[in-house]
């Protein structure tokens, strides 16, 4: 991959400097702009590499997680749809989402509102259409849809965009089609992680160093970027309880205005600071990723069979943001048929009753983040009493793993 990357310079400012704040072993390198303190990718991905990831890209959501309408996901999509509704027309009411995943938020709005959405997964649109009825979402990404001119201008009541604005090379690209499409009053809906915020979770490392994660935004500079392409702000606020990003996420409500600018853009944080922030940040992750390491490896030493349960991003942000060593595990279990007889960095994906079978593991780390308390509660009643189950993010940077067994006890 390190022969595919591209140097950037800032995709806000296009200032050449920067300060760079981190690297990973594969090349990847975040930094700071030296001119305006954008946080960003200097180096990174191909577009071509980027595209590729994104066509094939999944969770590893189990399918019962995904219909389930009360998972915390979806609960999440059902509190931004009340947080929008008081800043909307009453009837009729179009919608589009960019970049809508499985399309929770869109399934959450009345089915009376006209439903759009784009998304570049498969995987994902596949399910917006198929299992939720969401007609109206492409699989595309926004700039071929605009390249198409799938839709009119001055269309929407509401756009929304919810982590998404992060994974873009031209970030102004999502102000200047929402300008384009939105209604003259109509309103713009963003959420993403926050630059003082983001969670120390190997998911938000392994976005950066899979080139996923172009930037880091500071609300401040969302609010700016809002403000000189023609939005008011009507509410900010974080998303405390949002998942899959528990405490990471900041939502913005803005509204295109109908009049002239007359709004004097919020200053963005001073260069130093922002390297600040994010050195601070990669800093905790590093020795964060260090004590994963260790502990693991210390089961490993004790004579433990370690299986890592889940075949999704966060197992291959385990290995390669976090640097485990593969060789330490035994397996990794998926309850998706199609992953299994896969290998994932080199480790067959198995059946948890294959896995079972072959006596491969007496340890299993549950490596998911929305699913893993109901993986931590339903697995007991799949195992022997002598599989021990660790959280990735309940236990990973709580105290060292014990290297003693622990009786699971069925819930
Ligand atoms: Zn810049």
């Amino acid at each position: 991959m390190s022969d595919d990357l591209v140097t950037t310079a800032c995709p806000l400012c296009g200032g050449p400097d920067r300060t760079p704040v981190w690297q990973h072993p594969g090349g990847v390198i975040n930094a700071v702009c030296d001119t305006c303190g954008h946080v960003f990718l200097a180096r990174r991905a191909s577009q071509a590499a980027i595209d590729a990831i994104y066509a094939s890209y999944q969770q590893a959501y189990p399918r019962d997680f995904l219909i389930d309408p009360d998972n915390p996901v979806r609960r999440s999509a059902r509190e931004r749809w009340h947080q929008a509704r008081p800043h909307l027309p009453d009837v009729p009411r179009r919608v589009l989402e960019i970049g809508c995943g499985y399309g929770f938020f869109l399934d959450a709005l009345p089915c009376d509102t006209l439903r759009c959405g784009i998304e570049p997964s498969v995987t994902q649109s596949d399910f917006a259409r198929q299992d939720l009825g969401l007609d109206g979402v492409r699989c595309q990404t926004l700039k071929a849809a605009l390249a198409e001119g799938v839709w009119s201008k001055g269309f929407f009541d509401l756009i929304g965009s919810f982590h998404v604005i992060e994974h873009l090379p031209h970030p102004a690209l999502l102000f200047e089609a929402a300008q384009d499409m939105l209604t003259q009053n109509g309103i713009l809906f963003l959420a993403c992680p926050e630059l003082r915020s983001v969670g120390h979770n190997v998911i938000e490392l392994e976005y950066l160093a899979s080139s996923l994660h172009l930037q880091t935004f500071s609300a401040e500079r969302i609010i700016s970027l809002a403000a000189t392409h023609g939005f008011r702000t009507l509410t900010h606020y974080e998303e405390r309880n949002q998942t899959p990003f528990p405490g990471s996420s900041h939502a913005f409500l803005f509204q295109r205005k109908p009049t002239t600018l007359d709004t004097t853009p919020q200053a963005p944080l001073d260069p130093g600071v922002a390297a600040a922030i994010a050195g601070a940040w990669h800093a905790e992750m590093a020795a964060r990723c260090d004590r994963l390491q260790k502990d693991v490896a210390a089961l490993h030493t004790a004579g433990h069979r370690i299986a890592v349960f889940g075949a999704g991003v966060h197992t291959q942000g385990l290995f390669h943001a976090a640097g485990l060593d593969p060789a330490l595990i035994e397996g990794i279990i998926d309850d998706s048929v199609d992953k299994q007889g896969q290998l994932l960095s080199g480790i067959p994906i198995r059946s948890l009753d294959a896995t079972l079978a072959a006596d491969a593991c007496d340890v299993i780390l549950v490596s998911t983040l929305a699913s893993e308390n109901r993986l931590l509660q339903n697995l007991p009643r799949r195992l022997p009493s002598h599989v021990r189950l660790i959280g990735l993010y309940r236990d990973i940077f709580g105290p060292p793993f014990a290297t003693e067994p622990t009786v699971n006890a069925p819930q």
